[in-house]
């Protein structure tokens, strides 16, 4: 379920500016040398959505301090197992007007099941939503902004998390305006930073293969898109780490990445790089619901942005070799929508194929265009999406597309 989890996450997270109408996460925690979180959230609602109540899941290793939510707030806790095993679903009812709510809890930080990604290892911490050390929305897409200082990091960790990141002597401060779903760090020993325009890219090993391919095509990537969109307000982050699960995955404007030193098949070069022009592709627009039919929007586009960029660097043939490679499967794919979200091979391998047939059909400018229009706009649903594409290229395109994207 973990697993799962991390999959559906991949992809969530919209960016979009601070906003007083946020939701803001004031976190203050300890990670102590036992391994025990020390926890201490206060969540503050905007005025137009704080109604009278809210639920949250939060690992149930953690064991709440019941009176500091507040005598007018009504606790009730239930067990949960979805999406992640060991969760307490903890729902909130508390008086209209109601606008901060807080939680201290205490408990280890790492879960019983960690699926690879445990998050105490001895080169240093890796924390994301996964492990569920924070009490996140039960809908696992409430977005908030966060201020944090996280204290228990030995000297010698170097951080790499969203926004403005401050290491002090015992720790970490953390402003970061973006939303997202997540709170994701990375403290490890002996991780070395090479930084580009609108990209910092950090690993132990600067030198390995696999390393020299992510920093190539973070720098390459980055600049690619910066210069088909809008510059970003902050630098994508990119950390590898090493570890026997290869999960990668990517939050606004940071991307985790597994540096395990094996190959990634006959295309190694190709394939390495359409993964980080991908995920980085994320960082201008991924609003669309990952519960959805509407989430080709963001994940078939990135996809078709990445072979772009491998037509770009590496030229037609290989981009055709990448894209080749998906006929077969997509042949057989069944419609990208109609039936809630599609599954992987709809997402990935026919949706591209779809847009590509599109940027046939009106021409690589207007394609370009388009996109540009949905950096700008990150539409949430295939309408929108229509509606940009009918302003752009005409009615019949947008038809046409629509067609496509039920036809079987
Ligand atoms: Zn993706």
């Amino acid at each position: 379920m973990i697993r799962l989890l991390a999959a559906l996450l991949l992809a969530l997270t919209p960016f979009a500016a601070h906003a007083a109408d946020t939701i803001h996460y004031d976190v203050r925690a300890t990670i102590g040398a036992d391994g025990m979180l020390d926890a201490d959230v206060r969540i503050t609602l905007p005025e137009a959505a704080a109604g009278t109540g809210k639920a949250f899941l939060l690992g149930r290793r953690f064991v709440l301090v019941p009176g500091d939510f507040g005598g007018d707030v009504r606790v009730e806790t239930v067990a949960a197992e979805t999406p992640v095993a060991a969760l307490n679903r903890i729902t909130l009812s508390y008086p209209a007007g109601k606008r901060t709510l807080r939680f201290r809890y205490r408990g280890p930080l790492a879960p019983a099941e960690t699926d690879g990604v445990a998050p105490i290892r001895p080169e240093g911490v890796e924390l994301f939503i996964d492990h569920m050390w924070l009490p996140f929305g039960a809908d696992i897409q409430t977005m908030f902004d966060v201020d944090a200082r996280i204290d228990g990091l030995a000297k010698d960790l170097i951080v790499v998390a969203q926004g403005e990141v401050r290491r002090t002597s015992t720790g970490v401060i953390i402003h970061r305006p973006q939303l997202d779903v997540d709170l994701p760090l990375v403290a490890m020993r002996g991780l070395h930073k090479a930084a580009g325009p609108g990209v910092e890219y950090y690993a132990t090993d600067l030198t390995t293969p696999v390393s020299q391919l992510y920093q190539r095509h973070a720098l390459a990537a980055s600049a690619y898109l910066a210069k088909w969109f809008d510059p970003l307000p902050d630098p994508i982050r990119m950390v590898a780490v090493s570890r026997a699960r290869r999960l990668g995955y990517s939050r606004t404007g940071y991307t985790v990445v597994n540096d395990s030193g094996r190959p990634e098949g006959p295309l190694v070069e190709a394939g390495t790089a359409r993964h980080v022009a991908h995920e980085f592709a994320h960082a201008w627009w991924r609003s669309a619901s990952p519960l959805t039919d509407d989430f080709w929007l963001v994940e078939s586009t990135a996809e078709y942005v990445a072979i772009r960029y491998i037509d770009a660097t590496m030229g037609p043939d290989t981009a055709r070799q990448l894209l080749d490679a998906k006929r077969a499967e997509a042949a057989k794919a069944g419609p990208v929508m109609g039936h809630g979200r599609p599954n992987r091979v709809q997402l990935y391998q026919k949706g591209p194929l779809l847009l590509f047939d599109l940027e046939q059909r009106i021409g690589r400018d207007r394609m370009d265009t388009l996109l540009l229009e949905v950096s700008r706009t990150t539409p949430n649903t295939t309408k929108q999406f229509l509606d940009l594409l009918t302003r752009i290229a005409g009615k019949d395109a947008a038809s046409a597309f629509d067609a496509a994207l039920h036809a079987g």
